[in-house]
């Protein structure tokens, strides 16, 4: 497949610049523009705004589609996950979610995750690159061409940066992409709409509340010890809970913005009481702007020592951080009727395929 960038991982600007550079006026790019985000055009031919020695000039350097769908699973909640082929035969994850609040969209960021969060299906395949800003966006281009196909006239209107791979170990890319989605003649798609999760890489939350952007902000906590947190997340040992609460106290004091946690509920190992008052504990400081989200676990066959906890469990642990005052929420499940788990697609497609999965 092409193996040229995809012209979605330039900004407007860059695209201005890039243009005068090779000799073509400035203004082509808002045409450009406008066929990429306005027509979603699927091939330069289609721009037809744009004059026919500049559109060689962007196929010359550009790809349009760097990605194929490979499969496309959907469910009865409307739900939808595509299991996406990059150009070197990579493949990602990317979801649609249909929300009270409008469309939303999870994507990736690398192929295969090194941060090993031992409940994850995405961890058990090694990073083996980042995506490119292009590659994400691209994502979003996907989904959006999906919902013109239904021909409801649908649009994008949340991201989520949730897939597969540690979004802050990949950091300049990121941050490219939010300033691409985000513009106001592009996708359109407001900061506040866009959250990003991080594993808790703590410079990088400190570099991200140094930008000022609108975007929130979650942080995968899984545990309120280092003991129990490590055991889930092997990042814990490079970046322990002392030093993400370090980030986190920086984070809210520059901001001043909201913060959220997840905290994924593994039936008896992270779910009784005394952890939801431990839990309690760490979070008191920061009550007033974070709230924490338990998400029951969705359990996967390749990680078999993990369970779905129990109803009551679940309860139990709500009450405690509530009546400690505590703001937290417990996940809607979305498409459960599919491959749902971050990363269970790919996997069972590279099992499949015979591909290495430890
Ligand atoms: S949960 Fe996210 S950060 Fe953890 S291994 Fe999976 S993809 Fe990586």
């Amino acid at each position: 497949m092409n193996s040229k960038p995809s012209i979605y991982g330039l900004t407007l600007d860059a695209l201005s610049g890039w243009l005068t550079e090779h000799g073509e006026k400035k203004s082509r790019a808002s045409h450009i523009w406008e066929a990429l985000y306005t027509a979603r055009a699927t091939e330069f031919e289609q721009m037809t705004a744009v004059n026919a020695a500049c559109l060689d000039l962007l196929r010359e350097h550009f790809s349009l589609n760097t990605m194929t769908e490979f499969v496309k699973q959907e469910a009865s909640d409307g739900t939808v996950k595509f299991l996406l082929q990059l150009h070197d035969g990579s493949l990602i994850e990317t979801v649609l979610m249909r929300k009270k609040y409008g469309l939303s969209v999870c994507v990736t960021t690398q192929v295969g995750c090194n941060i090993g969060c031992s409940f994850c299906a995405s961890g058990l395949i090694k990073k083996s690159r980042d995506l490119t800003a292009g590659e994400v966006v691209e994502q979003i281009m996907t989904v959006q061409r999906y919902l013109d196909a239904a021909g409801s006239g649908d649009k994008v209107t949340n991201i989520v940066v949730m897939g597969i791979g540690e979004p802050f170990d990949n950091f300049e890319h990121l941050i490219n992409f939010l300033e691409i989605v985000k513009d106001r003649k592009g996708l359109a798609i407001a900061a506040k709409r866009i959250t990003v999760s991080t594993s808790g890489i703590p410079d990088k939350i400190r570099a991200f509340a140094d930008l000022g952007t609108q975007t929130h902000l979650a942080i995968s906590l899984h545990a309120p010890n280092n003991e129990l947190r490590t055991r889930i997340m092997k990042i814990n040992r490079a970046f322990p809970i002392e030093k993400l609460m370090d980030a986190v106290r920086y984070y809210l004091d520059t901001t001043g913005r909201r913060i959220m946690f997840e905290y994924i509920l593994l039936s008896e190992v992270n779910d009784g009481r005394e952890t939801a008052a431990e839990l309690a504990d760490l979070l008191d400081e920061f009550k007033e702007l974070a709230s924490i989200n338990l998400i029951p676990y969705n359990p996967v066959d390749e990680h078999s020592q993990y369970q779905r906890s129990t109803a009551e469990a679940i309860d139990g642990f709500y009450d405690v951080l509530k009546k400690r005052g505590i703001n937290a929420t417990v996940r809607m499940e979305h498409g459960t009727d599919i491959d749902a788990a971050c990363g269970q697609l790919r996997s069972k497609q590279m099992k499949n395929e015979g591909t290495a999965v430890s």
